[in-house]
């Protein structure tokens, strides 16, 4: 049984519940419990927030979402074309953020991390980076 979805939204702020919303109602199909939605829901805010705060900063520009399920597994995407990640293992650090001046804690990747199963990062500095999460 498969599906697949792509969102494609401005990087605003208000589009971070969008997304967070759009695929919890994606992941329905999967019949997840509630503590799974919140998580996924969690891992993509975080994502989605780091393409807008980091890899946008002061400009908009796209972010995309590709959504599949293949059998019981929820594959999640989050891309854009920012500035892209310089050394991906230091930023995935717990508590490494290059933005303490805005209050950023560096756990967006822990709690990634932490709430799915699997976590990859692809990035090329300024051509934009991929989170890709399953669940
Ligand atoms: P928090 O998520 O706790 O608010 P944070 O965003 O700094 O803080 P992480 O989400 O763990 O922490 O990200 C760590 C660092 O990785 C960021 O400070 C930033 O330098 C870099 N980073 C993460 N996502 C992106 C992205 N999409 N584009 C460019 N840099 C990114
Ligand atoms: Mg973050």
């Amino acid at each position: 049984d498969t599906n697949e979805m792509l969102l494609e939204f401005e990087s605003r702020s208000q589009n971070e519940s969008f997304a967070r919303t759009v695929v919890a109602a994606f992941a329905a199909g999967l019949d997840p419990t509630i503590e799974e939605l919140a998580d996924i829901k969690t891992a993509v805010s975080e994502a989605v927030t780091n393409s807008i705060i980091h890899g946008y900063g002061n400009c908009v520009g796209t972010i995309r979402m590709k959504c599949s399920i293949r059998g019981n597994e929820l594959t999640v995407e989050i891309e854009d074309d920012g500035v892209g990640i310089e050394n991906i293992s230091k930023a995935m650090e717990p508590l490494y953020t290059t933005r303490p001046e805005l209050e950023r804690s560096g756990m967006g990747f822990s709690f990634m991390e932490a709430f799915m199963d699997e976590l990859e990062v692809e990035s090329v500095v300024g051509r934009g980076t991929i989170v890709r999460m399953k669940k």
